[in-house]
């Protein structure tokens, strides 16, 4: 069975996939991170993400890989560990112009398709349920108020990397999600969007708990044998 889960920065899409697939024994698959590696590797090779002929003549060399270390999911290109990297600035801010590259989502989507082969998952990004799993059992479209999506953004920004974000304020991490969900669902391939059969949950005003009680009501009450 697989469970997509699509909507914009902050709605807590991460955090609901991880502790979903936890609670009921799925494998979880963070799309959003696989873009980011990607994003790494392109500027740690010099490459200017506008670039594009150089964005695809990267795609045959980029190594990409999940390894568990130290009891923690960890992302590694090539053999860097990647893992907290990928979450700082210079990859945020730079990745939504590479994932807007027809090549580079025709390379991901593959690469996601042919992980979700055989297996029980959830499946987190932008376009899990509309374009990569548009069969998928289950569809969840994450939604929530644009500022309360900020404040938790700026929160977890604050105390998982305080130094890194020590300067940043509550208005440019407003400025950084419009921006980046704008991106996001204005490119022509794939944009973030609504799959018409997916379940809409708001966020805004819900816990985690929840939401994942929601999603857990609606599948199991869809007729469903494997
Ligand atoms: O989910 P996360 O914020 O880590 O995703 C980072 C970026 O990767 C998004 O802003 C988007 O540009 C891209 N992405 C995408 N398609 C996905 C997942 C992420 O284009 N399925």
């Amino acid at each position: 069975m697989i469970i997509t889960i699509d909507g914009p920065i902050a709605t807590g899409k991460s955090s609901i996939a991880k502790q979903l697939a936890q609670e009921i024994g799925f494998i979880y698959v963070d799309t959003g991170a696989m873009y980011r590696c990607l994003a790494y590797s392109i500027l740690k090779h010099g490459i200017s993400p506008s670039d594009a002929p150089s964005v695809i003549n990267h795609l045959d060399t980029f190594k990409f890989d999940i390894k568990i270390r130290q009891g923690k999911r960890s992302y590694f290109v090539s053999d860097t560990n990647v893992t907290d990297i990928i979450r700082g600035e210079e990859v945020t801010s730079n990745v939504s112009e590479i994932s807007a590259i027809k090549e580079v989502r025709e390379k991901l989507v593959n690469l996601q398709r042919d992980f979700s082969n055989g297996i029980n998952a959830v499946f987190e990004g932008r376009d899990m349920g509309t374009v990569v799993f548009p069969g998928a059992d289950v569809k969840i479209f994450l939604k929530g108020d644009p500022i309360v999506r900020a404040k938790r953004r700026y929160n977890e920004f604050k105390q998982k990397y305080p130094e890194d974000f020590h300067d940043l304020t509550l208005e440019q991490t407003i400025d950084e999600i419009n921006k980046r969900d704008h991106h996001d669902s204005n490119r022509k391939i794939s944009p973030l969007k609504q799959a018409e059969d997916a379940i809409v949950i708001d966020t805004t005003d819900l816990t985690i708990e929840d939401i994942i009680a929601k999603i857990l009501e609606y599948k199991d009450s869809i007729p469903y044998s494997a």
